[in-house]
């Protein structure tokens, strides 16, 4: 199936920006921060769990952690060595679960083969869990009633907002069925009253379902899948999709989902990179800093919050610039 692809250069298609909405969700991350410890409460803190050595895992937990520096979220590093068994992780959630100056956990995944990463992620405290990934975030997101999103598909619908502004009735083709991006995307997009269309490797007639979307979210991590006549004039693409492949010249260069020149037809359409990405990191700041007014939220209706009246408090953790001080100086950045 063809439909005419549109090289007029004056019907070029909008191209979202994540770097620039990403910049704007930290800006306002930044002042709720703000607001908490101007309120007497300690600076949300994230614990990072990387276990192991894999090197694009140690890529992410290293830029994620400068984020929460520059945001003013305290960051607790915990890296274990690749032969850490099951119960040694198990027991340093059940720990982070019961630390009060930690707000939200996240186990960089992959794990080593012999841990049983549902397990872990399973042993995760639901009001702690910012990657949303428990079976109770799960769980809510497709009952619609709150919990934590997970930060990928937070980001695709913060994307969509950009350029849409009724979702009601839209059709929209989901590429990919991942519990991380592919199925919460569409639950998401269903709670908006869209028409949901969830395809996968086995989906036939792909491109003429896709041609039909209002929205196409391509999440498959498959380079350069959606081609220009995959895309009805107007519609608006998400491109989740990332995989570095090595060009003709032998250099490596990251790819989407999306065959992005061909798609100016489109009414809107995401760079890969530059799209997606930054919305992620951004996102899992916020769904921190959410955990933690919930967290103070919680204690002040249960009148157990240890910080609740002493304003002092924030002499202690002081501002951001003081904060990376205070995070990075003490015993709790632990090293094993
Ligand atoms: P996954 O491998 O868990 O799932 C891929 C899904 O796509 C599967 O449901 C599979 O059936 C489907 N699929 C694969 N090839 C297909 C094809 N040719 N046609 C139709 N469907 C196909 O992957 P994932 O974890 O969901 O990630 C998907 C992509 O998104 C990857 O490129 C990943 O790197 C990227 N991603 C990006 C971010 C970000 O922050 N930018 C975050 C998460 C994932």
């Amino acid at each position: 199936m063809t439909v005419g692809i549109n090289s007029d250069t004056r019907n070029m298609a909008q191209v979202i920006d994540g770097r620039a909405v990403a910049r704007r969700l930290e800006e306002q991350t930044m002042a709720e921060v703000d607001a908490l410890v101007a309120a007497g409460k300690p600076h949300p803190g994230l614990a990072v769990v990387l276990v192991g050595d894999d090197p694009a895992s140690e890529v992410y937990v290293r830029r994620k952690i400068k984020k929460c520096d520059e945001i003013g979220i305290c960051s607790f590093e915990y890296r274990l060595p690749a032969e850490t068994t099951q119960r040694e992780l198990l027991s340093l959630i059940a720990q982070l679960n019961e630390d009060r100056v930690i707000h939200g956990i996240l186990c960089q995944v992959p794990l080593p083969p012999h841990i049983d990463t549902r397990a872990v992620l399973d042993a995760i405290a639901p009001e702690k869990d910012v990657d949303g990934f428990h079976p109770v975030n799960v769980g809510r997101l497709s009952t619609g009633t709150g919990g934590i999103v997970p930060c990928t598909p937070l980001g695709v619908m913060m994307l969509l907002e950009t350029v849409i502004d009724d979702f009601v009735g839209k059709h929209v083709v989901v590429i990919g069925k991942s519990n991380i991006v592919g199925k919460p995307i569409a639950m998401l997009l269903l709670e908006r009253e869209c028409t949901v269309t969830v395809t996968h490797i086995y989906t036939e007639n792909l491109a003429e379902l896709a041609a039909k979307a209002d929205i196409i979210v391509a999440a498959a991590g498959a380079p350069e899948l959606v081609k220009g006549d995959w895309v009805k004039p107007g519609a608006v693409v998400i491109d989740v999709g990332i995989t570095r492949v090595t060009d003709q010249d032998g250099k490596e260069k990251l790819v989407g989902d999306v065959k992005f020149d061909e798609v100016q037809h489109a009414k809107a359409v995401t760079p890969a990179p530059g799209g997606v990405g930054p919305m992620t990191i951004a996102c899992l700041l916020h769904n921190t800093v959410q955990a933690a007014k919930a967290f103070y939220q919680g204690a002040a209706r249960n009148r157990d919050d240890p910080y609740h009246d002493a304003p002092d408090r924030s002499l202690i953790y002081g501002t951001a610039a003081k904060l990376q001080f205070a995070c990075r100086g003490q015993e709790r950045k632990e090293s094993r």
